[in-house]
């Protein structure tokens, strides 16, 4: 595996360059000498790189941000500058703009209301937010929408530098020149291509303009280093941050506006780049219309030996042993898909795009799609559909913890157990049967997936032993991988055997391992949560409106630090939640009636081939029930009514996002219909579910 990671990591390999081409035909001809069938799959798509980036202060004094990472002798590659994409946030649209500069924190929606109890507005201004807290293209996303004429996004040694300790190349963490290059395309709008939103950007593929494309950013945006942040933050003057605002830099944290001014350059070749997918097909022998997907990216920022190396290095392994596997006479009963994705990074392009050009026949034929990302040291996180939770629990029960000799699900749930914040969250890690996997959002390739189309979805890795500040800078490289995350690549070889097993067993299953009863758990938990947040809000509400009366506000604000005081505002009146209660209902039952009739079993061998593809297809196609062909309100391309990234925090999942956001922003009648959608697709979805098990009944012992 550290062979596999040299190789790839050796240079810099981001969309559209020289080394990503060679390591996608390094890739696809590896496979093809183990005697798989691979190919490359190429598109084409919008991605601009920056010919002209400047950030300067202007006011009270001049300073010229540097925006260059330093070269280290100890580290090989941290010197290939003529191939190191600059440090620049993609798909910012090109601007020249001068003006006052105000600290907004993270710049996510808390932020923006405080700036207003402040009486601070950023109308004109530029804005300097901190990575952190939210996906980052929310942050201009927000300033723009707030009136901002530029932004500013750095990393604070709060985060990932200094405050965690030594920093590279003496430690993991973030030094002082390092910056976080990232996409700050629109992905909650829509992810891919912007030219082609729904369509795959094959060749002749219809393009939008680019004044078209609404998923590139309002303003003009750049990200910098803490060394390059410092002096811009140290000469704002005003209010005193609060103490949530405040980093690790030593100085103290003011908002502004004042007299700082800063000016903002950016400007970028807006070239159409290829986007070179390598795909492997291993052909099933009784179920070749049922396709298993595994996917990681091949594409880096810079080197990306971490993001996504790591986890393309295991997704090689799987494949190298499959191959072993076919030689000795094994035939997968399911037709194995494994995908090397291009152009994650700009914008989860390369799996967007295979994902929109192949729907029609993703429909009909995936049963799932596995995803990984990158890959370190520590404990197995997994995130996806909940219709696969106990599958993958079984999986994890079966895998050995290379550092306790452990399983990974028992150091899992002993993690959850220490780490408990609650008597209930602890017994729920000791007694519930599985352990609880998040929902996905977005952030990785398996968005449209899951969110587009409605297939069952898993994202998987390890970590959490491996901190450090390298996110997206040339220091990801194969020194720093070798030196403080996955050193002997052990971990490396343990999410091989997680992934593969998983794939394994789901190609050979008779029937695919999807269940309900976890997942009809989770929807009501979900539901109890929409009726908490809008009890929440009238509770919140009343006792604002209380305090306004009382004139709370008014007496304890300091005249001398004026406050803008809260306005009174309408109670969020009562929402008829029944519809999905009683929807939930009848999940449940559906789910337990399949259980139980998957319990009861049959003699091995009692069902035709024909008999399990009828199951089967309706498992796989409840998945798919989930999916709303309108979509969602303002973002149709996002069509699941469970899952999906919050509009506003980007990777945070929102769940039933459709009812949700409708609550958070007070649209009331909106809420109500919402909920009537959501309840009828989870009735359609229990529906199906039972006719599955009624299938499965009849062939019972
Ligand atoms: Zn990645």
């Amino acid at each position: 595996m550290g062979s596999y990671v040299r190789r790839l990591a050796a240079r810099p390999h981001h969309v559209g360059s020289a080394y990503s081409r060679d390591n996608a035909e390094w890739l696809s001809t590896t496979f093809r000498q183990w005697g798989l069938d691979a190919r490359i799959e190429t598109f084409h798509v919008l991605f601009p790189t920056p010919k002209e980036r400047s950030v300067e202060l202007t006011e009270p004094k001049k300073y010229k941000a540097l925006m260059q990472e330093a070269t280290f002798g100890i580290d090989p590659t941290s010197g290939q500058r003529n191939e190191q994409l600059p440090t620049y946030n993609a798909y910012s649209i090109d601007g020249d703009v001068t003006a006052p500069l105000v600290y907004v924190n993270y710049g996510i929606p808390e932020d923006y209301e405080l700036l207003e109890r402040f009486g601070i507005s950023v109308k004109g201004c530029i804005v300097i937010a901190r990575y952190g807290a939210s996906w980052r293209g929310i942050k201009p996303k927000l300033a723009a929408e707030k009136g901002a004429i530029g932004c500013l996004i750095y990393s604070d040694p709060k985060e990932d530098g200094y405050y965690n300790g030594d920093v590279f190349p003496d430690g993991p963490w973030r030094p002082k020149d390092g910056v976080q290059r990232g996409s700050v395309m629109d992905m909650p709008l829509y992810p891919g291509d912007p030219l082609t939103p729904g369509v795959g950007a094959t060749q002749d593929a219809k393009r939008l303009d680019i004044k078209e494309a609404r998923t590139i950013t309002q303003i003009p945006v750049l990200p910098i280093s803490y060394a390059d942040a410092q002096p811009l933050l140290s000469s704002l003057t005003g209010i005193v941050a609060p103490e949530g605002w405040r980093g690790a830099l030593p100085i103290t944290y003011k908002i502004g506006p004042g007299s700082a001014k800063v000016r903002l350059r950016i400007k970028s070749n807006w070239d159409i780049k290829p986007v070179n997918d390598v795909i492997v097909t291993i052909p099933g022998s009784v179920f070749p219309d049922e396709w298993i997907i595994r996917g990681n990216h091949h594409d880096a920022w810079v080197n990306g030996a971490q993001d996504p190396v790591s986890g393309a290095a295991a997704e090689m392994e799987e494949l190298r042993a499959y191959s072993e596997l076919l030689k000795k006479g094994w035939k997968p009963k399911r037709t194995i898909v494994y995908c090397l994705w291009d152009g994650e990074e700009e914008g989860l392009l390369g799996s967007t795009e295979w994902v929109e050009a192949h729907a029609n026949e993703l429909k009909q034929k995936a049963v799932l799609y596995i995803n990984s990302d990158s890959n370190g040291r520590g404990f197995l996180g997994v995130s996806g559909s909940h219709s696969l939770e106990k599958f993958i629990n079984a999986v994890a029960r079966d895998i050995e913890d290379p550092e306790t000799k452990l399983s990974v699900w028992k150091r899992g749930q002993l993690q959850r157990i220490a780490g408990a914040r609650s008597t209930e969250d602890r017994q729920e890690a000791r007694n519930r049967e599985d352990l609880r996997i998040g929902a996905l959002g977005s952030g990785s390739d398996y968005t449209a997936f899951i969110d587009h189309l409605g297939i069952a979805a898993l994202d998987m890795g390890y970590g959490g032993e491996d901190g450090g500040g390298i996110y997206h800078s040339i220091y990801d490289d194969v020194y720093w991988y070798t030196h403080f995350s996955d050193t002997d690549f052990t971990y490396g070889r343990t999410l091989a055997q997680t992934a593969g097993t998983a794939v394994i067993r789901i190609a050979d299953a008779d029937i695919l391992p999807f269940q309900f009863t976890n997942f009809s758990e989770t929807v009501r938990q979900y539901v109890e949560e929409l009726k908490h947040l809008l009890n929440g809000m009238q509770e919140q509400y009343k006792e604002r409106n209380r305090q306004i009366a009382e004139g709370v506000f008014t007496a304890t604000a300091d005249p001398k630090e004026p406050r803008v005081p809260p306005t009174v505002k309408e109670i969020p009146p009562h929402l008829n939640f029944t519809p999905l209660d009683n929807a939930v209902d009848e999940l449940a039952k559906g789910s337990d009636r399949y259980a139980s009739a998957l319990k009861k079993g049959s003699p091995s061998g009692s069902r035709s081939a024909e008999s399990l593809r009828q199951i089967n297809q309706k498992l796989i196609q409840s998945e798919r029930l989930l999916i709303s062909p309108d979509g969602l309100r303002d973002r149709p391309w996002f069509k699941n009514l469970i899952y999906a990234p919050g509009f506003y925090t980007g990777y945070g999942v929102k769940t039933i996002p459709g009812v949700r956001e409708a609550i958070e922003q007070e649209r009331w009648k909106e809420a109500e219909s919402e909920i009537v959608r959501v309840a009828a697709a989870l009735t359609a979805q229990a529906g199906i579910i039972s006719s599955a098990a009624a299938d499965l009944e009849k062939t019972a012992r």
